[in-house]
């Protein structure tokens, strides 16, 4: 599916969108984002998070790769895998533990190859304009979301 946002609210509410589906699935999720610096990654997932851990904040875990966020019924996971260089370094901190304990988002997969678990749900955010952006959802099923 794709959308079309024009301010960073707009943005953060699809984030919501996404994150309300996912909040009544069982299992753990990983949502995989695409898109260059700037174009509204983390953006999106403060509206992600708001829903799957309330009132956590949010910032691009750049230094240290992954932020927790724990205020929600699941733990979720917030990547940063900007300084991931090959899929290899994934090891180094437990990537997979990761998922098997909570849901995760991650910014920056188009660093992690094949190491994408399966059934990713994939977001990809692309600039539209100054304050457009066009992001595009794979992977998941919003029909029952309306707005
Ligand atoms: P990234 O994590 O992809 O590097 P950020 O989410 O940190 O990017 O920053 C996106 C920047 O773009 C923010 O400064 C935000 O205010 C701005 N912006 C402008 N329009 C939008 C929009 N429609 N959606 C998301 N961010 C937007
Ligand atoms: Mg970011």
């Amino acid at each position: 599916m794709v959308y079309y946002t024009s301010s960073p609210e707009e943005t953060e509410e699809l984030g919501r969108k996404v994150a309300r589906v996912i909040k009544e699935t069982d299992g753990f999720f990983f949502v995989a984002m695409y898109g260059d610096l700037g174009a509204g990654k983390t953006v999106f997932v403060r509206g992600f998070a708001s829903v799957l851990s309330p009132a956590s904040r949010v910032k691009s875990p750049t230094y240290t790769i992954v932020n927790e966020y724990r205020k929600g019924e699941k733990p979720l996971f917030h990547f940063d895998l900007y300084r991931i260089s090959s899929p290899d370094e994934l090891d180094g901190f437990g990537f997979d533990d990761y998922l098997a304990s909570g849901n995760c988002i991650a910014e920056w997969c188009e660093n992690i190859g094949d190491r994408l678990p399966d059934g990713a749900v994939r977001v990809t955010v692309e600039k539209n304009g100054e304050c457009g952006r066009k992001i595009t959802v794979d992977g998941l099923d919003l029909s029952g979301e309306t707005e």
